[in-house]
């Protein structure tokens, strides 16, 4: 039974979709037919909102460790995320049976549900939300024990997160947020579900579990070599086999992806471009 769950919008600032549909929801109201549930719908990192920008300081979303959340704050979002962990956690022993944050992408991700186990619950709202929304990507992110992410929707016992792209930072995209309320509401109709014990008998579905982070080949220098390939640019959940392109390198050559077929996703997210991150790859799997 799943009594209390928040739905959140804003831990990353400029990311319009969830911010948009959280605003809308506290304005107006949930959609009524789900009143019967108790749902709390707030903002995260309202500084970073009112600057339009992902954060100030440090990423928020990765604030939510169990070490980060233990050591005292040295930043902005470290002191956010220690009054959202006594808001909506504290995390290993929250009230919130469930915690939806809302997040959208550059990259064209489409709808995709990111969940951070494969258990019982996980495998049936997956398979759910795949049979309502064909269109959505299941992402799941269970390379470490859910509860050593830094995400903030590890602070209720259970949490996902909706990431719909492709959407560039600081505005929204109407297709998007039509995604974004879609899942929500996909994932609201399910917990209801869930919580009659009417869920039904669904089969298996597609999802890609995530492998590791691509990096962009640099020099010695640390300075950058190449550029997303043209034909991975956009592709993401697309399969890439040995041999295809992966980077347009500035001299001219391109270099080719080697090793086992991966679905890469996260390609060229502009959150990561800092970082050095071209994409993150995948297997494909079933639930
Ligand atoms: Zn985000």
């Amino acid at each position: 039974m799943l009594q209390k769950i928040a739905i959140v919008g804003g831990t990353h600032g400029n990311e319009m979709s969830g911010i948009q549909l959280v605003s809308n929801w506290i304005r107006h109201g949930i959609p009524s037919v789900y009143c019967d549930m108790d749902i709390d719908c707030l903002f995260a990192n309202t500084d970073a909102m009112d600057a339009n920008v992902r954060f100030l300081e440090e990423d928020l979303n990765r604030q939510f460790t169990p070490q980060k959340l233990a050591a005292a704050p040295s930043c902005l979002e470290a002191r956010i995320a220690h009054e959202l962990n006594a808001k909506l956690g504290p995390k290993g022993a929250s009230d919130y049976d469930l915690v939806i944050d809302i997040h959208n992408t550059t990259s064209s991700m489409g709808a995709t549900l990111i969940i951070l186990e494969a258990d019982e619950f996980h495998v049936q709202l997956a398979r759910y939300v795949k049979k309502h929304m064909p269109e959505a990507n299941i992402l799941v992110e269970d390379e470490k024990p859910p509860q050593e992410h830094p995400y903030l929707c590890t602070l209720g016992k259970r949490g996902l997160m909706i990431e719909v792209g492709a959407q560039p930072q600081g505005l929204l995209r109407a297709d998007v947020y039509s995604l974004t309320e879609k899942m929500a509401e996909v994932i609201l109709a399910f917990v209801q579900l869930y919580n009659q014990q009417s869920v039904p008998a669904l089969p298996p579905c597609d999802a890609f579990r995530f492998i590791e982070n691509i990096s962009y080949p640099l020099d010695q220098q640390g300075q950058r070599l190449a550029m997303i390939h043209p034909q991975l640019q956009d592709s993401d959940f697309d399969a890439l086999n040995e041999n295809m392109p992966v980077f347009q390198n500035f001299d001219g050559s391109v270099e080719q992806w080697q090793g086992d077929t991966v679905y890469p996703h996260f390609v060229n997210e502009a959150a990561y471009h800092k970082l050095h991150v071209a994409f993150a790859t995948a297997n494909k799997t079933q639930l």
